[in-house]
């Protein structure tokens, strides 16, 4: 990523919720979590339980085009919202396409809501892509699935001919459940987080590490070397700001081994394009002359200034060009405020 001065490819990221664009600023939980389950439980559990296709829809396309802003042209998206589950997969990869930004949708299949909610899950992962959308079979966390779910979905993704896109062994709670499942992953399988899989294993797929997100969960430090796994990043909903993520991925790494490289950050970061290799076609210009990884890492605040997705300027000089901004940012506000009302309610 080093070609012309200031210019790159589009970045990807490799795992993202989309979903969770309008979370910022939510009515903080009764009682404040303690541990990773309880995060789950108090915030990410009750939020997307409250989600509409509405705000689906306007949540994904804030998130589309704050990812633009920062030069990601290319998403992996892992969606859950077990009331709005039909069609939720559609509503999402148009609103990226309308922004310009690519996707790859997976529905997060778990029996949280019982088999019925299981098999809903399911299904729309299957119609999805039966309908020719661009995704993978998605699977929140062996931990929140029954055996028959775990098995289904696999045997739905071979059946498919696609990957899972699945959490892996983030919190101690699925450190056993997550490992089994990891065992059973094929080479297009996305482990999300890996923290607590054991050393020493030879996983198939592909690590995504969220270094960001794991801080601010306190889940530990997946330390992505130590898996012998191809590795890339993801930012877990956190926006779509890879450059961010990557400083982050070197610093967090830097901070067990001072010797480490941000060359090695950057090969993760570089390692989305085998994910979405359409993003290699893509053209951002920056507003920083030298994008390489000894200048980034020590550069906060690089941004996009210029998109070129599929020969279509979708960014120019920092302004989306498929759409009003203004409009989306005040039809993601209104959102949000029916959203925060029913998470308050
Ligand atoms: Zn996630």
């Amino acid at each position: 990523m080093t070609e012309a001065a200031g210019v790159t490819p589009g970045l990807v990221c490799a795992h993202h919720h989309l979903y969770s664009s309008l979370a910022r600023g939510m009515p903080a939980p009764d009682e404040s979590p303690r541990r990773f389950l309880q995060i789950l439980e108090r915030v990410w559990w009750r939020l997307d339980a409250a989600l509409d296709l509405d705000m689906i829809e306007w949540s994904a396309k804030l998130g589309a085009l704050e990812a633009l802003q920062a030069g990601c042209t290319a998403i992996v998206d892992h969606h859950e919202s077990p009331n709005a589950i039909e069609g939720s997969l559609s509503v999402i990869a148009r609103a990226c396409a309308e922004i310009g930004v690519r996707a790859n949708c997976s529905y997060g299949v778990t029996d949280r809501h019982g088999p019925e909610g299981a098999l809903a899950g399911l299904e729309e992962n299957r119609r999805f892509l039966a309908e020719g959308g661009i995704g993978m079979v998605g699977i929140h966390a062996a931990f929140t699935c029954s055996g028959d779910t775990l098995e289904a979905a696999a045997g739905m993704a071979d059946e498919l001919g696609v990957g899972v896109h699945v959490h892996v062994a983030e919190g101690f709670v699925d450190a056993g459940p997550g490992t089994a499942l990891a065992r059973k992953a094929k080479d297009d399988w996305l482990l999300v987080h890996g923290i607590n899989l054991p050393d020493g294993v030879d996983f198939n797929g592909t690590l995504v590490h969220t270094p960001r997100s794991n801080m601010n969960n306190a889940v530990g430090y997946a330390d992505p070397p130590r898996l012998n796994m191809p590795v890339v990043l993801g930012t877990d909903g956190i926006g779509a700001d890879m450059l961010e993520e990557f400083r982050l991925a070197f610093v967090r790494r830097r901070e067990i081994d001072v010797t480490t490289s941000p060359e090695e950050p950057w090969a993760w970061l570089e390692g989305g394009w085998n994910l979405m290799p359409a993003a290699r076609n893509d053209v951002v210009t920056w507003n920083y002359p030298s994008i390489e990884p000894w200048h980034v890492a020590y550069t906060p605040g690089v941004r996009a200034r210029n998109v070129v997705v599929e020969g279509t300027k979708v960014l120019d000089e920092g302004r989306p060009t498929m759409v009003d901004e203004a409009e989306v940012r005040a039809k993601a506000a209104e959102a949000a405020v029916r959203l925060f009302a029913k998470l308050d309610a």
